[in-house]
């Protein structure tokens, strides 16, 4: 967003937490150090500073400790913290299942899980499983009622921060009827109840980000049931607009990251006596990729102000066209960067080959861009 647009107050917002990533990150040896070479994508400690800053509730009702924020507000924290190389990993989903407790919750819950992210907690999301990928309305986890409580039995796969999170909101099956959508429930089950065991998964991102979460007759209070027993597909579709526009901040700044770094790179390197950035071939496609950070900049952040003039508004296809366009571009202008900087892109010593690692999963995470292009393709009575 141009910095016009924010108000004095946001503008200040953003500068503080540039400055933070300047001072706490700005190098790589700092980076290393915080993230375990690479292997962490968050750092607890560091969490925890920034939760003393108040910038975690910044999106948080007062009511809980936060600073009551707008999804503009989430967005620059979001964004800020991508580009800043903050290793803040679990915010984003942290933010994710903390929508369906603000909307749906029980007093208790909310003072619980929204008070915990105000004081550095982090929390997580449940929802794909082995055979309920993009088709996560097929999913099958079941969770059964028997005197007062819950009996969870079954998998999920792919959870962003589950060994970290303290409790981890996760949708079951509780009723089966020909229609899938119906009978799923949000539980908020905590990490350490007996019956649960989380394992990771490693990948070619950060070797420490997602798990797999594996269920045997695991009891679960039914006061940690978030809204109604068998109305959480409802439910999870009012969080879209939060959870894309969510991801597509994120995106946003890993793509202005990737493009700050290539761009200071063609400013130094020379080849045949001149920078390369003086090479047309080079600064043509700076050129477009700055025009497209900006028109995706703008995309995004008009979203963020329509969920904030009307945030109980659904806003599918405008979401989807901000969660495909950020992390489309951010996987672009990665994969751009490295062919610009040659050998050196590809060269782990450079931050390059992580950007391009780190955005490649943005399209498929989050609902993968063929199902953000069927949405918005539906929305055109396609
Ligand atoms: C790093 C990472 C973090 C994640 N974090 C979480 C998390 O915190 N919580 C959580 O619940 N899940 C999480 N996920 C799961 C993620 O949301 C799923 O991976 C994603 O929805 C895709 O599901 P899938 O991997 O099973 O692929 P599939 O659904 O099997 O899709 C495979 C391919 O087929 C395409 N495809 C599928 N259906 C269609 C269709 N109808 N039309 C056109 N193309 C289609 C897809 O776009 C994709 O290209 C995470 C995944 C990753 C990799």
């Amino acid at each position: 967003m141009s910095t016009q647009a924010l108000t004095e107050e946001q503008r200040a917002f953003v500068e503080a937490i540039r400055d933070f990533a300047r001072r706490e990150c700005g190098t790589r040896e700092q980076r290393d150090a915080l993230t375990d070479h690479g292997r962490e994508p968050h750092n607890q400690p560091l969490y925890e500073r920034i939760a003393g800053l108040g910038w975690l509730g910044a999106a948080i009702p007062e009511e809980y400790g936060g600073a009551g924020g707008s999804a503009v507000d989430l967005c620059l924290l979001c964004e800020e913290f991508a580009r800043g190389l903050i290793p803040m990993g679990f915010f984003p989903v942290t933010m994710m299942a903390a929508r369906p407790v603000e909307l749906f919750g029980s007093q208790a819950l909310k003072e619980d899980i929204l008070g915990g992210i105000v004081r550095g907690r982090t929390g997580a999301i449940a929802m794909s499983e082995p055979e309920a990928g993009s088709d996560v309305g097929n999913l099958s986890c079941r969770a059964e009622q028997s005197d007062g409580a819950f009996v969870v039995n079954g998998q999920k796969t792919w959870i962003t921060g589950a060994h970290m999170a303290e409790q981890i909101v996760v949708v079951c099956r509780t009723t089966r009827s020909d229609d899938k959508h119906h009978g799923l429930t949000m539980i908020s089950v905590p990490r350490d109840v007996t019956g649960l065991e989380v394992r990771g998964i490693e990948t070619m991102g950060w070797p420490g980000e997602v798990n797999d979460m594996y269920f045997t007759d695991c009891l679960v209070p039914e006061d940690r049931v978030v809204g109604v027993v068998d109305q959480a597909w409802m439910q999870l579709m009012a969080g879209l607009n939060n959870e894309r526009l969510i991801i597509a901040a994120q995106a946003l700044g890993m793509g202005q990251r990737a493009f700050d770094d290539v761009l200071a790179y063609v400013k130094e390197r020379r080849q045949f006596g001149q920078p390369i950035g003086g090479f047309q071939t080079i600064k043509h496609r700076l050129a477009d990729l700055a025009c497209e950070l900006q028109a995706t900049r703008d995309l995004v952040y008009g979203v963020a102000r329509a969920v904030e003039a009307k945030p109980d508004r659904m806003l599918p296809r405008e979401a989807s066209m901000a969660k495909l366009k950020a992390t489309e571009l951010a996987k672009r202008i990665a994969l751009e960067g490295m062919q610009m900087m040659g050998g050196y892109g590809y060269a782990t010593e450079y931050d390059m080959e992580a950007h391009v690692r780190h955005a490649l999963v943005t399209t498929i995470y989050g609902g993968a861009s063929e199902i953000q292009r069927e949405i918005i393709a539906r929305s055109l009575g396609l």
